[in-house]
């Protein structure tokens, strides 16, 4: 992977603050009141902070910046429920995080959320932050507004999932630790967020550590203050990693995206299953929720004639019907890779099948993923790959914020209209529980 240079780093990147203070002789509840104080006090400044050293200052200005990234463009879906952001990064690589938001009035009767989830659209609208740092959020039974955050882990990624575009892009680098907060922060500045996944550009458990620490600063009740089940990271099966989650971030949601349930389908769809054995994947997965005592996402792109048929439905409810998963079916667009014409969006009727015979003949909690945002190109990696120069580097970005140019065409909108098979998009735990699945 080639190596970044970034001469500065962010001031939201856990390890090298507490590295550098360290080296200073500056003691940890410094960085702690670091963080607490900015995001109490966005508009503040470090020296600010009361009985802040003047070292730590001194630290600060000479190798960190209050942010690293920017926001090059935003788009805003036509339908008002999704918002991409490009950022652009110290280095000038780029990265997309997108923002989902759901507002959706439910009856007191869940199997009838449940009906209506499946066969209607959602529509949903945006809501300003507070700018608390601790915000709770308390759903009512009746109304639930959420914004869902999607951050990337990755400038690109070396999975090379053949359905994906960010898998096309072959990997550029990591992300920091704090080049992932300031993903939140950046949402933070639109919006409300209730809910992080990790289901961006990149593959999560392959940058494990910053990932970790990520986490953990939007877990912590001094900073962010998110749930622990309000995270979510999403990986297509890096054992090792599944198997070190438990310890590393207990109480954190796991998605995984499977998208066969064969050792050798898998192979055609995700190369990098050929390092990962099914068996030992699934082995892994059970003990990830025996030890965590949680549900799993199971994530399913549905390909036509490759992985949508009754027969391969019949070996997924197999495969699946021991564990304690959510499976989450994502009928394959064409937006999502333009560059894979080899496949083709399912049917409606062969995903309706397809649910229908994983809920009546395995018991598995099925959803269909509500398509949002296509007009905004809302396949992870699109909009990054979008502004690519045809050589595949990395185009430099001046206009922050720039939201000219951005309204959908007559033919995108049309796609949104066409595309809609269902609402339920659980992207956390939280999510099943307001979808009326939790006990
Ligand atoms: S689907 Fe995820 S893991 Fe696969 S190539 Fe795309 S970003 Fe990487």
């Amino acid at each position: 992977m080639p190596k970044r240079s970034l001469d500065k780093k962010s001031i939201w990147d856990v390890p090298s603050i507490l590295s550098a203070f360290d080296s200073s002789g500056i003691k940890e509840r410094h960085a702690v009141a670091l963080w607490s104080f900015l995001l109490r006090h966005p508009d503040a400044s470090p020296s600010d902070i009361p009985d802040f050293p003047k070292a730590a200052l001194t630290v600060l200005g000479e190798s960190f910046h209050r942010s690293t990234s920017f926001i090059t463009s935003r788009k805003d879906s036509s339908r008002g429920d999704t918002t991409k952001l490009l950022l652009s990064l110290h280095d000038g690589m780029q990265v997309e995080a997108v923002i989902m938001k759901y507002e959706k009035e439910r009856s007191l009767h869940p199997s009838e959320d449940e009906d209506d989830d499946i066969m209607s659209a959602t529509t949903s609208q945006r809501t300003t932050r507070d700018g608390g740092s601790e915000v709770k959020h308390l759903p009512s039974r009746k109304s639930h507004k959420r914004s869902t955050l999607c951050v990337s882990s990755q400038v690109g990624c070396q999975m090379e999932c053949t359905f994906c575009s960010t898998g096309t892009m072959g990997l550029k680098g990591d992300l920091s630790c704090g080049e992932i907060i300031e993903q939140l922060l950046h949402a933070r500045s639109i919006t409300d967020i209730r809910n992080v996944v990790f289901m961006g550009m990149g593959e999560p458990l392959n940058n494990y550590e910053a990932v970790r620490y990520a986490v953990r600063m939007m877990t912590d009740p001094r900073f962010f203050g998110l749930g622990k089940q309000q995270v979510t990271i999403s990986t297509v099966g890096v054992i090792p990693r599944i198997r070190s989650l438990t310890n590393d971030l207990p109480g954190v949601g796991l998605a995984l995206s499977l998208h066969a349930p064969t050792q050798e389908l898998r192979e055609q769809i995700v190369p990098s299953a050929k390092a990962y054995k099914l068996t030992k994947l699934m082995d892994a997965v059970l003990d990830f929720e025996r030890r965590s005592g949680q549900r799993v996402f199971v994530e399913y792109v549905m390909l036509a004639d490759v992985n949508d048929g009754e027969e391969v439905a019949h070996q997924l409810g197999t495969l699946l019907k021991e564990h304690n998963v959510l499976l989450n079916l994502i009928p394959w667009n064409p937006v999502y890779s333009p560059s894979s014409p080899h496949f083709s969006a399912p049917t409606r009727e062969s995903v309706l099948r397809f649910q229908g015979i994983m809920r009546s003949n395995y018991a598995i909690m099925t959803t269909i993923r509500q398509e949002k945002g296509q007009d905004i190109s809302g396949a992870c990696g699109q909009l990054v790959i979008q502004q690519m120069a045809p050589s595949g580097v990395m185009m430099p970005h001046a206009s922050s914020g720039d939201s000219r140019g951005l309204k959908a065409t007559s033919s995108d909108s049309d796609a949104v209209e066409s595309g809609s098979y269902a609402v339920d998009t659980p992207k956390t735990l939280d999510d099943i529980e307001d979808l009326g699945y939790r006990s």
